[in-house]
């Protein structure tokens, strides 16, 4: 989403004569757009801003995105702190008014932090990068209120864009070239506009022609109605792949995240989506040592990761973060080698599930969207995508970016597919 962001930005600042430089260091302004979903986001920024004034003390830096609400209190606590301006996530189009109007005696007053309940950007064409796939936010904000989770203070309530305004701007980019799209939003399939759900802007997306992939992310599992897994398993367009955040395998722990389903739920989910789809690829997001997390609910969701054997997982350890009803209420009290032993485990498991799953590949021939050159060790090679978003490599041909492929899979690592084209796709 911030990637997607910062092209909205560009698109604002550039209708206002600003020019954007290829390097950090020619640049009279620099922008940091900031995530402060977990503590580490955080670091980061922080040791790139005093990197950045140590490159050049005349750089003004202004810092966008979720950081910006704690960054503006930090900033009046301590006026020293070598930050120029603030833009929360709604206020990209004031941007320039912003930078326009600052004080560079008094930085105090320099922010501009309020959360619209309408703001989509949906009037701001993005200044897309190349590639083959190009995201597109069809909502944001998000009203789950999972009590670890900073998003719903940081990016306000949810709201969504109109099928037609989405559907024209897919269009567009099919006009550009681009093969696949992403829709993104916080909380993408709780999608809602007057009568139309996510599974109806799934369809209408898949009707854009010169479109061939679709992907979505990041969803919740409370919001897969039969109907929308209906049009993801038989929708040709739309991509073989699901990432459906478990965050824990115990019930008392997920009802103190306040994730609104149960580990049977959850379990009833996968089945279900099997049932319809067998070589659906599961994704998934965990979280341990979540507060007062016992060894044996921890056990639970190793359990569950043997069982789904997803085919990637991102587990993180629990971070308080501000605000947020974990924070007010509930101490972190699980120790931080506890967490460390925790995590392991879990990464142990899901690298052994990811080769499996890759293994079983081999001698499959799949379709494959080729991107750019392999990033991996050779010069010889081509990368792109499978259906399931796994990454093929294989030797270069006459191939192009943006061209599908037929590529048989002969060799499988836990993070990547090789193999050699067989067939050039007419796509
Ligand atoms: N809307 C998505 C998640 C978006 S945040 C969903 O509901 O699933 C991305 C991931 O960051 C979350 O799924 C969670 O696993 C992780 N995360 C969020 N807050 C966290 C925290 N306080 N500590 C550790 N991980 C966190
Ligand atoms: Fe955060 Fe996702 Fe829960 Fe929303 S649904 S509060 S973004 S974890």
């Amino acid at each position: 989403m911030n990637v997607y962001d910062t092209e909205i930005v560009k698109t604002v600042l550039a209708d206002n004569k600003y020019k954007l430089t290829e390097e950090a260091e020619d640049a009279d302004i620099v922008l940091l757009n900031t995530c402060s979903v977990r503590e580490n986001a955080n670091r980061k920024v922080f040791n790139r801003i005093s990197h950045l004034k140590h490159q050049s003390k005349d750089v003004q830096i202004g810092i966008l995105g979720c950081m910006a609400t704690n960054f503006r209190k930090q900033l009046l606590e301590n006026p020293k702190l070598p930050i120029d301006f603030i833009a929360g996530p709604d206020s990209y189009k004031r941007l320039p008014q912003l930078i326009q109007e600052m004080d560079p005696t008094d930085t105090s007053g320099n922010f501009d932090v309020t959360l619209s309940e309408f703001e989509t950007y949906s009037d701001v064409y993005p200044t897309h990068r190349t590639g083959v796939n190009a995201w597109i936010a069809v909502m944001r904000g998000c009203d789950n209120f999972c009590t670890f989770c900073v998003v719903p203070y940081t990016r306000g309530r949810e709201r969504s864009r109109s099928p037609e305004n989405i559907v024209e701007e897919v269009h567009k980019l099919a006009d550009e070239g681009f093969r696949q799209v992403t829709l993104l939003g916080q909380n993408v399939n709780s999608y809602k506009f007057e009568e139309h759900d996510f599974a109806h802007l799934l369809e209408q997306v898949s009707a854009v022609p010169g479109i061939e992939r679709i992907r979505f992310t990041s969803p919740h599992p409370k919001d897969f109605p039969r109907n929308l897994l209906e049009v993801i398993s038989s929708n040709d367009k739309v991509c073989k792949q699901i990432h459906l955040p478990l965050q824990a395998g115990n019930d008392r722990v997920l009802e103190m995240m306040n994730r609104t389903y149960t580990r049977k739920e959850y379990m009833e989910l996968v089945d279900e989506i099997r049932t319809l789809y067998p070589n659906m690829a599961l994704s998934t997001d965990i979280i341990v040592g979540f507060p007062t997390e016992t060894a044996e609910e921890f056990n639970e969701t190793a359990e569950i990761m043997e069982e789904v054997e997803y085919d990637s997982a991102f587990i993180f350890k629990y971070s308080e973060r501000p605000q947020t009803i974990a924070k007010r209420k509930f101490p972190d009290d699980v120790a931080e080698e506890e967490k460390t032993r925790r995590i392991v485990q879990l990464n142990e498991i899901q690298k052994r599930n990811s080769y499996k799953r890759n293994l079983a590949h081999i001698g499959e021939t799949q379709e494959v969207l080729l991107e750019k050159e392999s990033t991996k060790k050779s010069d010889q090679e081509y990368q792109g995508r499978n259906d399931a978003n796994k990454i093929v490599i294989f030797p270069k041909g006459g191939y192009l970016s943006g061209q599908f492929l037929n590529v048989k899979i002969t060799d499988a690592t836990p993070h990547v597919l090789r193999g050699e084209v067989v067939e050039v796709l007419g796509k």
